[in-house]
């Protein structure tokens, strides 16, 4: 039997504190929710919102079980949260997505061997847990490729693109003894990817098919909707619901995708909650990507995911504060670009430090204008 929802006025947690967190706390504490979070970090982006703000590491399991024991439900921002913490929380609160759902997904090998498993299509790729290993996938796949550690990582880190054979001792030594996997480079003509929100009664929603730039392999620009054929808009979209109840995933989970000239979709990576891609939603859609994940954690009904005008979401990265404060007024002269700061006490360079979106009635449109506002800072 289904589980009674969560109501507002409930308590909430999140474990991770960063602007996923801050924004899913946003977004509770609007309907009425208080929200708790756990991680290692003080005054962090989620903590500066929520109603409590718990400070401890993910493997203090006493204190895991004293955040969970608090709240109704727990749900993640940080995908890299130990299994055993999660399996912690599961004693005395609802987990959702269950922690198998995490534990899959935050090892490149395990997330691939499901996809391959359920047929869904990837780059070419092999396991490498030695040097003879990394020798042999060479071999296979070719070059150019790419090798990248099978956990921790995100945004380009721990990845070494190789380009010769010869390459492979020094990308083997780079990667430490980490076990990773080795891809064949993806000569793609852009990347696109699919946010979508899965109910505790299997209720699927998504929010189409959006465009993503990317600028040393972080995210840089995303383009809602984006420029895809309805062929491909149908297959993204059956292919991240086909994922989500593979897993059996319920919550918010993205799939990026590389699209090849002959329209080819093939999954770079999924991430079993909110993400960067989705964030034009906050502003954009009826139903945010975060309210979304409220909505699933609590079994309530899914909220619509109407795109209410065409929009643009560009990052803003620590690099932009090289030269001093920048100029949020100019930023903010700009009518139809709103600002969003997660409140990181410090800037580095390539750090997620907020985003801008703009909606207008195009979507080159939106694009222009948030690229212009994102030069006037
Ligand atoms: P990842 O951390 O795996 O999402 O990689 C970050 C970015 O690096 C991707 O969004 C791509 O722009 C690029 N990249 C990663 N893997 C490949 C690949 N196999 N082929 C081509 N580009 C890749």
């Amino acid at each position: 039997m289904m589980p009674r929802p969560i109501l507002p006025g409930s308590t909430v947690g999140i474990l991770g504190s960063g602007q996923l967190g801050r924004m899913f706390a946003i977004a509770a504490r609007r309907m009425g929710y208080r929200v708790h979070t756990y991680s290692p970090d003080t005054d962090t982006p989620t903590g500066q919102v929520a109603d409590l703000e718990i400070v401890a590491p993910y493997e203090d399991l006493d204190a895991v079980r004293r955040f969970a024991s608090q709240v109704r439900a727990v749900t993640f921002e940080f995908e890299n949260v130990p299994a055993e913490t999660a399996a912690a929380c599961s004693e005395y609160s609802l987990v959702r997505p269950r922690g198998e759902v995490l534990h899959t997904t935050q090892n490149r090998i395990r997330e691939k061997r499901f996809l391959s498993q359920h047929g869904l299509p990837l780059a070419p790729f092999r396991e490498v847990h030695s040097l003879a290993d990394l020798e042999i996938a060479i071999s296979a796949l070719g070059t150019p490729c790419i090798l990248k550690t099978a956990g921790f990582g995100y945004d380009g880190k721990g990845q070494t693109k190789l380009y010769t054979a010869s390459a492979a001792e020094e990308a083997w030594r780079r990667a430490k003894g980490q076990e990773c996997v080795l891809e064949a480079l993806v000569d793609f003509v852009c990347e696109v990817s699919v946010v979508a929100a899965r109910g505790a009664d299997g209720e699927f929603v998504h929010y189409g098919v959006v465009e993503n730039d990317h600028q040393n392999h972080i995210l840089d620009v995303t383009r809602a909707p984006g420029r895809v054929s309805d062929r491909v808009r149908n297959e993204a979209v059956a292919i991240a619901r086909a994922v989500m109840e593979q897993l059996d995933a319920v919550g918010v989970l993205c799939v990026e995708f590389f699209l090849t000239k002959d329209e080819r979709l093939l999954i770079n990576e999924l991430a079993p909650r909110p993400h960067n891609s989705g964030h034009f939603s906050f502003d954009a859609c009826v139903t945010s990507q975060f309210e979304q994940q409220l909505r699933a954690t609590c079994g309530l009904r899914l909220g619509s995911t109407e795109l209410l005008r065409p929009a643009a979401m560009a990052n803003l990265l620590g690099d932009i504060w090289n030269d001093g404060e920048p100029n949020w007024e100019a930023a903010a002269a700009f009518p139809a670009v709103k600002l969003h700061l997660y409140g990181k006490l410090s800037a580095r360079a390539g750090r997620k430090m907020g985003h801008l979106t703009a909606l207008a009635s195009t979507v080159d449109d939106a694009v222009a204008q948030v690229l212009a506002a994102r030069t006037a800072l």
